[in-house]
């Protein structure tokens, strides 16, 4: 009793606040009816490698094999993936200020979304993995976002959060502007399984958790180290889908 009072004194003083400006909402960590139509979510029928939106009629249920150019191009060597949201507008802004604001309240917000993006491809109590940062890349930023994402997304899933089983090995340098052959290029080899840790992950069903995925060659090194560690099977799931409409 008293701590719902102290809740509402709380909520006259400190009203919930859209989690991407300043308007009022009902509810903590959700968006304001504006900021959630500016949000690009990705409905209908997707991609079933990455999740990219795919022409087709709205609504069309989420049972496709259908994939995208992209990867129809690029061979991927997880099974299948989707993304929240498309990278552009109140998406890209989310992701911007998760990844370099200290906003990890927001990764509570995204993290229903994730799980809702994630549903057709959710294994039976999979091992939640997020896409690992270099140390010193942690160091600076204090703190890796898909990992913050992935344990949200563990909180609210059956599901076993397992932020330590990868490595990433090698610094690289931001891939902005890259052209694909120069991500994977790049990328090839710099994620490892911990040489203990990794074990964990022998015969699970994993799904690999980034914030945004580009060329997903990110996700193709993370990939390649689980399955060297054992992993039964590798599904995807990206917050932000960067497509070429963006
Ligand atoms: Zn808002
Ligand atoms: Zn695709």
């Amino acid at each position: 009793m008293i701590g719902t009072a102290i809740q509402s004194l709380v909520e006259a003083v400190y009203p919930p606040q859209c989690a991407m400006c300043d308007a009022r909402t009902a509810v903590e960590f959700s968006l304001c009816g504006a900021c959630w139509r500016d949000t690009p979510f990705i409905e209908g029928l997707t991609c079933d490698a990455c999740g990219a939106p795919l022409p087709g009629q709205p609504g069309t249920p989420d049972e496709s094999d259908a994939l995208c150019d992209d990867c129809l191009r690029v061979a991927r060597p997880w099974r299948r993936g989707r993304a929240a949201f498309a990278y552009r507008d109140t998406g890209r802004r989310m992701v911007l200020r998760l990844k370099h604001s200290d906003r990890l309240e927001l990764a509570r917000v995204a993290a229903p979304w994730l799980l809702r993006a994630g549903r057709p491809l959710w294994p039976d109590r999979p091992a939640v993995v997020p896409v690992p940062l270099h140390w010193r890349r942690l160091a600076r930023r204090k703190y890796n976002q898909s990992a913050v994402l992935a344990q949200r997304l563990s909180e609210i899933a059956p599901a076993d959060y397992m932020p330590d089983v990868l490595l990433r090995r090698r610094f690289t340098a931001p891939l902005d502007g890259h052209d694909r052959d120069a991500r994977f290029r790049s990328l090839d080899g710099a994620i490892v399984p911990h040489a203990v840790r990794g074990g964990q992950l022998k015969d699970r069903k994993v799904i690999l958790v980034d914030d945004v995925m580009t060329s997903g060659a990110t996700f193709a090194a993370a990939t390649e180290a689980c399955l060297a560690a054992g992993a039964a099977e590798v599904c995807v799931l990206a917050l932000a889908r960067v497509t070429k409409d963006a």
